[in-house]
């Protein structure tokens, strides 16, 4: 395949971000990356280069970026300008959902679409705008190739005994069923282990995703075994805006005895709860580390409290575990946090090495410590790369060997 450039593209209801990789080496480097913000109200073109310097930073009026494809548009002129004469490869994208059927990504035509349009009940707050981004590329470059990654995709190495809720069989095979989430994060910390923490790359892992979404996964020997989130990105431990786990029963309280719609139960779950609904003042950990508030406080604590007790859970599931893994917003970059989750799991034998945590160094647990914990960046948009990457490299070496019929 020739040498070019991949784009990795993630969509959210009103923002898109952007990264862009170069083919060529032994691995993608990654050149430039960039967000739209503000789609439809103030949108924002915020570009940055590979040492995260800023290239650009502008804004447009919400009659030019009205919807995610406008958004499209935008980043493809930008891009076109920006490396005239270079060629674009392939678009990845971030796909929230790929039900039963996509365990592995899939490169996008019409009967692949249409199936991915078939899951948007299933995720109606993230897959249409996944969607949004991928048919606005076919509607301008329908030659491109285009890859969706799920971020259920990883977890379909489930047992089913972590693919299941003890409802009556039936709703199973209609499709509700624990999918679980941030797949492609899972997977980029799973391949990463082997160098960063090879000790434990084999073993029984429950890794921490923690970000503005948040949950945990088991992996063992590399593959997801179960993890915090099930059906939706709902379940688990609380997150910036959501509960986390809640007993079902409130829910029908709320709307059978107070009348509170579905739309406003949304709302209540995917918006206001979590950090924010309980500190009532922010979903931004930093900002609650900083606040004295008891309620800030109280916020801090159920978190930490909500993620040990599932690290209990999953270390159940695994018959025991070999390492913790931090990752994301809050597990890279808040020592505090980290270091209150080891300490509440030391009864599993982890002690925590207090300069190599507040350093952030890969394993920040001392060495007799009997289980080990450490800090690994994640990178989705990169596993999002290579994927895409592999993907067309192998299309394209099929059509060669079929003489030009690709299978
Ligand atoms: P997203 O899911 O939006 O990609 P991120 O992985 O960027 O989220 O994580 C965002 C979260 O990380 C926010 O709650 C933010 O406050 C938190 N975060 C980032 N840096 C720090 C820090 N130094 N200390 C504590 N929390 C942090």
């Amino acid at each position: 395949m020739n040498n070019g450039l991949i784009l990795v593209v993630n969509t959210g209801s009103s923002s898109l971000k952007f990264s862009l990789f170069r083919t060529g080496g032994d691995v993608l480097q990654q050149d430039v990356r960039g967000q739209i913000d503000g789609v439809g109200s103030q949108p924002r073109l915020m570009v940055k280069d590979h040492a995260g310097s800023t290239l650009v930073e502008r804004d447009f009026a919400d009659t030019e970026v009205r919807e995610i494809k406008d958004a499209i548009a935008l980043v493809g002129t930008w891009l076109r300008d920006q490396f005239e004469g270079e060629s674009l490869l392939a678009v990845g994208h971030r796909v929230v959902h790929g039900g039963t059927e996509f365990s592995r990504p899939v490169r996008v035509d019409a009967p692949v679409f249409n199936a991915l349009e078939k899951l948007i009940p299933l995720a109606p707050l993230h897959q249409p705008h996944n969607l949004a981004a991928i048919r606005a590329v076919r509607e301008t470059q329908p030659e491109m190739p285009q890859v969706a990654c799920f971020d259920t995709a990883f977890h379909r190495s489930h047992p089913q005994l972590a693919d299941i809720y003890a409802l009556p069989w039936e709703y199973y095979e209609t499709g509700i069923r624990r999918y679980g989430f941030h797949g492609l994060s899972y997977e980029y910390i799973a391949a990463a282990l082997p160098q960063t923490a090879p000790e434990i790359a084999n073993g029984r892992v429950i890794v921490a995703h923690l970000g503005s979404g948040a949950s945990l996964c088991a992996l063992r020997d590399g593959k997801s075994q179960d993890s915090t989130m099930g059906f939706s990105p709902l379940d688990g431990i609380p997150m910036g805006t959501r509960p986390g786990g809640i007993d079902p029963g409130v829910l029908l309280y709320l709307a059978g005895q107070r009348g509170m719609s579905s739309a406003a139960l949304e709302k209540l779950l995917y918006k206001d709860s979590g950090l924010l609904g309980l500190s009532g003042l922010s979903n931004d950990m930093r900002m609650l580390l900083e606040n004295h508030a008891p309620r800030a406080q109280l916020a801090v604590d159920y978190f930490v409290h909500r993620i040990a007790k599932e690290i209990g859970s999953l270390a159940a599931v695994l018959g025991g575990v070999d390492g913790l893994v931090f990752t994301a917003g809050i597990g890279e970059n808040s020592a505090v946090i980290r270091a209150r989750i080891v300490g509440a799991c030391a009864w599993l034998g982890m002690t925590l090495a207090a300069d190599a945590n507040q350093n952030s160094e890969p394993c920040i647990t001392t060495a007799d410590s009997m289980v080990s914990a450490w800090v690994v960046p994640t990178n989705e948009e990169l596993m999002i790369a290579n994927h895409t990457h592999a993907l067309i490299t192998r299309i394209q070496q099929a059509k060669t060997d079929t003489g030009g019929s690709a299978p």
